[in-house]
C-alpha cells in the first residue's frame, strides 16, 4: 500500500480525517482515543458493527457533484464543534476519506478559523495529502465562502444553486426540505413583499422567490412583487403548494391555488428533453417560468429573524376577476 495512503489522518486537534475501515477498527479509534464517528456516506455504520462507547452520527451523502453537502454544513460544524468543546476526538469519514468526508472537514475549518476555502482546502491536504473534493463539492465549499461560513438564504446564488441541483420531480420534496432548513437557519430573512390569493389570501409565493433569471431578463435589482400585473410572465422557484409540478409528463399547464382558483400558468425549462431533469453543472437556466392569470393582492412580508411568516398588510389590489 502506498505510505500515503493513510487510514487515518490527524487534521486539527481532536479531529480526524479517514476512511471506511477504520470507522470500525477499535484499536486505531481508541489509540487516539476518538469518542465519536461521523460517517458521511450513503449508508450508517450497521448497528452490528459498531463499537460500544462510540457515539455514531450520520450524514445521508453520494459522492458525486449532484449531491448536496452545504446545505449540512451547518448541522455538522455542530456535530464536529460539539465534540472538541467537550474535548473529545471525532472521526469524520466517509468511504475513502478523499471527498466527502475532506469536504465536510474542509467546510468546519473555514468557519471555525474563518478561512477562505483554497486556505482550508491546502490545511487538510497538508496533513492528509490524497484528498480530493469532487467537483461539485469544490463549487458548494465556495458559495459557503461567498455566505461568510454559514448558510443564507438571502443569497440569491445559494438560491440559484440549490434550484439547479434538485431541478428534477424525484428530487423536489428534498429540494423543498433544504430551502425550508436553509430559511431557518437564517437570521434575518428577507421574504420581500407577498402576493396572495384574491380569492383565499393563501400566500401563493414571495419576492424571494423571485428567481434571479428575472433579474439578467429585466435588469439589476430585486423584482418588485408589486409591479407585476396580470398576464406577466416571471421565474420562480417552485413552491410546495404547486401539485400540478409533481405530475409526471408535463412540462406547461395551469396552476391552482388551494382554493381552486386557477392562479398561474406554468412552463417548465431546461435545454434537455425532460424538463424537469437539469444540470446543475449547466449554466443553462433550470426555469420554472409562470403567467399571472388571475387578480392577485399584495401585501409587506415582515421580516422575521426565525424565517417564519408574519403576515403583513395590503399594500395594493390588482384584481382582474373577469379571467
Ligand atoms: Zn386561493
Amino acid at each position: 500500500m502506498n505510505a500515503r495512503h493513510e487510514d487515518i489522518d490527524l487534521i486539527d486537534n481532536c479531529l480526524h480525517l479517514g476512511n471506511r475501515l477504520v470507522a470500525t477498527d477499535v484499536c486505531k479509534l481508541f489509540a487516539r482515543k476518538i469518542t465519536d464517528v461521523l460517517t458521511v456516506m450513503d449508508e450508517p455504520i450497521d448497528v452490528d458493527k459498531r463499537i460500544a462507547g462510540i457515539r455514531y452520527h450520520h450524514i445521508d451523502a453520494e459522492d458525486n457533484a449532484r449531491q448536496d453537502l452545504l446545505t449540512h454544513f451547518d448541522n455538522t460544524y455542530d456535530i464536529i464543534d460539539g465534540c472538541r468543546q467537550l474535548g473529545h476526538s471525532v472521526l469524520v469519514h466517509c468511504r475513502a476519506g478523499v471527498s466527502r468526508s475532506a469536504a465536510v472537514v474542509i467546510a468546519y475549518l473555514m468557519r471555525k478559523r474563518q478561512l477562505p476555502f483554497h486556505d482550508a482546502l491546502e490545511l487538510v491536504r497538508n496533513c492528509r495529502p490524497i484528498i480530493r473534493p469532487n467537483e461539485g463539492f469544490m463549487d458548494q465549499l465556495r458559495l459557503f465562502e461567498r455566505m461568510d461560513y454559514r448558510l443564507n438564504a438571502n443569497d440569491r446564488q445559494f438560491r440559484q444553486w440549490l434550484w439547479r441541483l434538485c431541478a428534477n420531480r424525484d428530487r423536489l420534496d428534498y429540494y423543498y426540505e433544504r430551502r425550508t432548513v436553509a430559511e431557518w437557519m437564517t437570521p434575518g430573512l428577507h421574504w420581500g413583499q407577498q402576493l396572495v390569493c384574491a380569492d383565499c389570501e393563501f400566500a401563493l409565493f414571495s419576492q424571494i422567490h423571485i428567481n434571479s433569471d428575472f433579474d439578467e431578463m429585466y435588469g439589476s435589482g430585486a423584482a418588485p412583487v408589486t409591479g407585476l400585473v396580470n398576464n406577466q410572465r416571471i421565474y420562480i422557484e417552485p413552491k410546495e403548494w404547486m401539485a400540478e409540478l409533481s405530475a409526471p409528463d408535463h412540462s406547461y399547464g395551469f396552476i391552482k391555488c388551494r382554493c381552486d382558483a386557477i392562479v398561474a400558468e406554468y412552463e417548465l425549462l431546461t435545454p434537455y428533453e425532460d424538463p424537469l431533469v437539469a444540470n446543475p453543472l449547466s449554466s443553462k437556466h433550470q426555469c420554472f417560468k409562470i403567467r399571472l392569470m388571475r387578480g392577485q393582492t399584495f401585501r409587506d412580508q415582515i421580516t422575521d429573524t426565525k424565517g417564519g411568516n408574519r403576515r403583513g398588510i395590503r399594500t395594493s389590489f390588482n384584481a382582474s376577476k373577469e379571467f
